[in-house]
């Protein structure tokens, strides 16, 4: 089968034949249907050798969605011929993380060698995926594809920081989104969706302002000083309720510092490398930092019903395999609108 591989540190991926892999006992083959291209992609392709764990080959690919084409031993063959959503941040399944839903912060996944898909093993940009278990497959239930894969990680992914977050999201205060690419395009509709804030978007480039507001976000702003300061005029001087930084380098952080209210949470999704000090004196009184990481189980479904209700919408950029890399040169290059999607 065809597939698009990591082969060579700080080479850009390629397109490779590789023999179609046979599920194991207990494992599900997927045709896939589609898979996503993320940032953190790029990432990982960006890291020297010394901070490089996901091996080689690795093919890519975290967000996946595809038919059931082949079970190994022990699995319920009725699964064949079903359409499904891959849960990506794979877990034991047994620890107490895991029992709540929360694989992704499984306390055992690193001791036993469990990688996500596209993050250590074998990733979704391939004609065919083996997923490591059934449990991690959640019908699409009519949901298309194409519009779906990004559910995965862009849409599951500000889920899960914005949950944490709903308390201080009360009616009319006001959350910021820095960053509104691929997952900040969701963030914004998500912000929509379950709160009644006022959605500010941050980024530095003007078309992807423009696309936040077709998104929906109420202002879409540069970074700098002027964005704080319409950020305080907006909350009455209180500062921002929600800062989610979804690219978190150090500029982005001292900009979210500066927006946040007392009490407020300035939450790091990004994988920007910036840090903040913390402390009484270091912020705004109370205010709260969390790094979340995915999203649980019981979201991803979540998330995937609010696109069926109509809720969320992933804009897409649809591209075959073979062009696969010119997403990731798109992707790398920031010309993207929403999420590229690779169709094998
Ligand atoms: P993307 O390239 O689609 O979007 C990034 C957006 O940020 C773009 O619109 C870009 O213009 C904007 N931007 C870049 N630098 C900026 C700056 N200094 N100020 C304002 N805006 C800026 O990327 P994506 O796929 O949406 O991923 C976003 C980030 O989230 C990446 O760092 C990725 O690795 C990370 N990520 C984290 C998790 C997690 O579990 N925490 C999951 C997925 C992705
Ligand atoms: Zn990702
Ligand atoms: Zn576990």
């Amino acid at each position: 089968m065809k597939a698009l591989q990591y082969v060579k540190l700080g080479v850009p991926p390629e397109l490779v034949e590789i023999p179609t892999p046979t599920p194991s006992p207990g494992q599900v083959r997927l045709k896939v249907a589609a898979a996503g291209a993320c940032h953190s992609d790029v990432f990982l392709m960006g890291l020297p050798e010394e901070a490089y764990s996901f091996g080689l080959p690795l093919t890519l690919g975290h967000e996946g969605v595809g038919v059931v084409d082949a079970v190994g031993d022990g699995v319920d063959r009725s699964l064949l011929g079903e359409h499904v959503a891959v849960y990506g941040p794979w877990g034991c399944g047994r620890c107490p993380r895991c029992a709540s839903g929360a694989e992704n912060y499984c306390a055992r996944a690193t001791s036993l060698g469990i990688a996500p898909p596209g993050l250590g093993a074998p990733g979704a940009m391939a004609e065919h995926l083996i997923v490591d278990s059934p449990r991690h497959l959640i019908p699409l239930e009519g949901l298309d594809p194409v519009a779906a894969v990004g559910l995965t990680d862009a849409g599951l992914t500000p889920y899960h920081a914005i949950k944490g977050s709903v308390d201080v999201l009360t009616p009319g205060a006001v959350a910021v989104v820095i960053g509104a690419g691929g997952l900040g395009h969701v963030a914004i509709q998500i912000l929509r969706a379950l709160t009644a804030t006022t959605v500010v978007a941050v980024d530095l480039d003007p078309s992807k302002l423009a696309h936040a507001i077709e998104v929906g976000a109420h202002h879409a702003l540069a970074p700098g000083d002027e964005a704080v300061t319409t950020v305080r005029e907006l909350s009455r001087g209180l500062g921002a309720a929600a800062v989610f930084d979804i690219v978190a380098v150090q500029e982005t952080l001292r900009l979210g510092k500066a927006m946040v209210m007392s009490t407020g949470h300035q939450v790091l999704v990004g994988v920007g490398r910036g840090s903040l000090d913390v402390g009484l004196l270091a912020g705004p009184y109370e205010w709260q930092v969390r790094s979340p990481y995915w999203g649980s189980l019981p979201e991803l479904y979540e998330i995937l019903a609010m696109a069926r209700a109509g809720a969320v919408h992933v804009t897409t950029e649809v591209f075959s395999l073979d062009d696969a890399p010119e997403a990731y040169e798109r992707l790398h290059a920031g010309t993207l609108r929403g999420r590229a999607i690779v169709v094998p």
